[in-house]
C-alpha cells in the first residue's frame, strides 16, 4: 500500500486532483479538508466525509511536527521565541518568531505587533559558513515541502503564533533544497490555504547560483531575495563562506544584477559584522563597490552573535556605529538589525544545537569548529 501523502506539501489543486484519483470524492470536500489542514492544522475526514474517511486516511496524512520546547527572550521590540520542532524521524529543527514593528489599529485599540517567522529548510547545512552554528553540523537531510510548510502550520496550531512575514533564514540553505522549497512556496501562497502573498516572503541565500536561477524562473515579481554577503573581496569571502569558491563575487554580482523582475526591487544584503574579520573602512568601500551596479539594495547590518564555538567576539556599540557611518558615507541604505534572541541561541547564525550535531557524527562527538584556515 502506498504511503499517505502529506497534504501540507501540496497546493489545493494538486490535492484535489490526487483526491479525485485516490478517493473519488468531489472537489468540495477536498477544498474543505485542504483549508482545515493549511489554516487550522487539522485533518479530520471523519467530520467532513465520514463514509470515505478510511480512504482519505489511507491516501493522505497531515505531517505535523512535534513542539519539543519553546525558549523566549525579551528585547526592545518584544519577545523573540525559538521553537524547537521534532520531525517524524527524530531530528530537531528550529524556527524563530521575531517581533517586528508595531502597527497602529484603526480606532482606539492598542497597536498590534507584527511577527516574522524564520523558517528552516534543511536539517543542518552543507555550506559550512565559518561563523554559523548550523554550518558546523553538515547536511543531515533536506526537509520535505510538507515539513517546511508544517513549521508554519505547527506554530499556528500549537502555539497560536500568527506570522505576518516568512523568511527562509533558519537552518539550512533554502536554495540548496529547491526541490522542496519551490513546492513549499506554492503551498504557502495558495489562495485556498495559508494565502501568504509573495511580498511577505523572503528567501535568503549564501549565494547559491543554481538556486537563484530556479527562483528567478518562478517569475514571481514580488518575492523578496536577500543575500548573505559578509565578505566583499574573494579572499575574505571564500574563507568565511566556502560557496564563494564555486561562485566568486564577480559572478555573484552578475547573477544578482540579473535577478530583479520588478522596477522597485530592493535586494537585501546581509552583513554579519565580525570584529577582526570584516569590520574595516576597506570592507565598507568594497561592499559599496559590490552593490553599486544593482538597482537598489538595503544593507542589513547584523552584529555577530558568538555561538558555542565563537569565531570572534560580538562587536561593541561603537564599532557598529562606526561601520554604519562608513557605509552611509559610501551612500548605502543601511538598517541595523537589532540583535534578537542572542541568549536563547536564536539569533542569526546561531541555529543548530549541540545535541543534534553530536547525533550527526559517528561516536557522538561534537562537531568540530570550522577553522578560518579551512575556508
Ligand atoms: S549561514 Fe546559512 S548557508 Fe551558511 S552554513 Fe549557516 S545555514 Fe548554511
Amino acid at each position: 500500500m502506498a504511503t499517505p501523502v502529506d497534504i501540507l506539501g501540496l497546493t489545493s489543486e494538486q490535492f484535489a486532483q490526487a483526491a479525485a484519483l485516490a478517493v473519488g470524492q468531489g472537489s468540495g470536500v477536498a477544498g474543505r479538508l485542504y483549508r482545515e489542514a493549511h489554516r487550522e492544522g487539522r485533518f479530520e475526514p471523519e467530520r467532513s466525509a465520514p463514509a470515505s474517511a478510511p480512504r482519505w486516511r489511507a491516501a493522505f496524512t497531515l505531517g505535523h511536527l512535534r513542539v519539543v520546547k519553546v525558549v523566549e527572550e525579551d528585547g526592545p521590540l518584544g519577545l523573540t521565541a525559538k521553537a524547537v520542532l521534532a520531525t517524524h524521524d527524530g531530528y530537531e529543527i528550529e524556527c524563530v518568531r521575531i517581533p517586528m514593528r508595531l502597527v497602529p489599529t484603526d480606532g482606539e485599540g492598542e497597536p498590534v505587533q507584527e511577527h516574522t517567522l524564520c523558517l528552516s529548510s534543511q536539517v543542518g547545512c552543507r555550506m559550512a559558513c565559518a561563523f554559523c552554528e548550523t554550518g558546523k553540523m553538515g547536511l543531515i537531510r533536506h526537509l520535505t515541502a510538507g515539513e517546511i510548510v508544517a513549521q508554519v502550520a505547527t506554530v499556528r496550531a500549537a502555539l497560536g503564533w500568527e506570522p505576518k512575514n516568512l523568511v527562509f533564514m533558519g537552518m539550512g540553505e533554502a536554495l540548496d533544497n529547491t526541490a522542496a522549497l519551490i513546492p513549499a512556496l506554492h503551498a504557502l501562497t495558495d489562495k485556498r490555504g495559508m494565502m501568504f502573498s509573495h511580498e511577505r516572503i523572503t528567501v535568503c541565500t549564501s549565494g547559491h547560483a543554481e538556486g537563484i536561477a530556479a527562483l528567478k524562473a518562478l517569475g514571481w515579481k514580488r518575492l523578496n531575495l536577500s543575500i548573505s554577503l559578509n565578505g566583499a573581496r574573494d579572499e575574505l569571502r571564500s574563507r568565511l563562506m566556502p560557496v564563494n569558491k564555486a561562485t566568486p563575487l564577480a559572478e555573484l554580482q552578475r547573477i544578482l544584477c540579473d535577478f530583479p523582475q520588478r522596477r522597485n526591487f530592493s535586494l537585501g544584503v546581509n552583513w554579519c559584522l565580525m570584529p577582526g574579520f570584516n569590520d574595516t573602512r576597506q570592507d565598507a568601500t568594497e561592499i559599496a563597490a559590490f552593490v553599486r551596479p544593482m538597482q537598489r539594495a538595503l544593507l542589513n547590518l547584523i552584529p555577530y552573535n558568538p555561538g558555542s564555538y565563537p569565531l570572534t567576539r560580538a562587536p561593541t556599540e561603537d564599532e557598529i556605529d562606526r561601520f554604519i557611518g562608513w557605509l552611509r558615507d559610501e551612500g548605502l541604505a543601511v538598517r541595523r538589525r537589532i540583535t534578537k534572541g542572542r541568549s536563547i541561541m536564536a539569533a542569526c547564525g546561531q541555529l543548530g544545537n549541540l545535541e543534534l550535531r553530536a547525533k550527526r557524527l559517528p561516536g557522538g562527538r561534537p562537531g568540530r569548529q570550522v577553522d578560518m584556515a579551512d575556508g
